[in-house]
């Protein structure tokens, strides 16, 4: 567990459209995460089929990539103590029905087809993950609230 570990946290096409960007960049600031990359893209189905390399087969596999390629997703990258397993925490579970409320999915979804946001769920897929979609790398600086936030 490092305070330098890195999660991917996506917004999808339908949490673009529904106006939650600002709401969940918004959650990961508060929480005391480091936004180290981000970009708006309309992703290919070829990039977003490497993205979901490892659903490939399932039944929801094509509508998953239809459904991620008909709009705009924003990509971030954020820093910070076991960010992967928080991220997570903080998105819920796959099914939003399943999703405490005050998780994101649980707060904004319903549907498991549109659950709004993705997140890395192990380091390595992150690393994977955030080398697909910032092959120019992520940004180093230094955030001087460092010291509120880490012991
Ligand atoms: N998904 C779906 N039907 C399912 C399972 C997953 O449409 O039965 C979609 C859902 O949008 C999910 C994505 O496929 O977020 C990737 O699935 P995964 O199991 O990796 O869930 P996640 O890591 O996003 O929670
Ligand atoms: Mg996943």
């Amino acid at each position: 567990m490092s305070i330098k570990e890195q999660t991917y946290i996506m917004v999808k096409p339908d949490g673009v459209q529904r106006g939650l960007v600002g709401e969940i960049i918004a959650r990961f600031e508060k929480r005391g995460f480091k936004l180290v990359a981000m970009k708006l893209v309309h992703a290919t189905p070829e990039h977003l089929e490497k993205h979901y390399a490892d659903l490939k087969g399932k039944p929801f596999f094509p509508g998953l990539i239809k459904y991620m390629a008909s709009g705009p997703v924003v990509g971030m990258v954020w820093e910070g103590l076991d960010a992967v397993k928080t991220g997570r925490a903080m998105l819920g579970a796959t099914n939003p029905l399943a999703s405490s409320p005050g998780t994101i999915r649980g707060d904004y979804a319903l549907a498991v087809g549109r659950n709004i946001c993705h997140g890395s769920d192990a380091v390595e897929s992150a690393k994977k993950e955030i080398a697909l979609w910032f092959p120019e790398g992520i940004i180093q600086y230094t955030n001087t609230n460092e010291g509120w936030i880490f012991e």
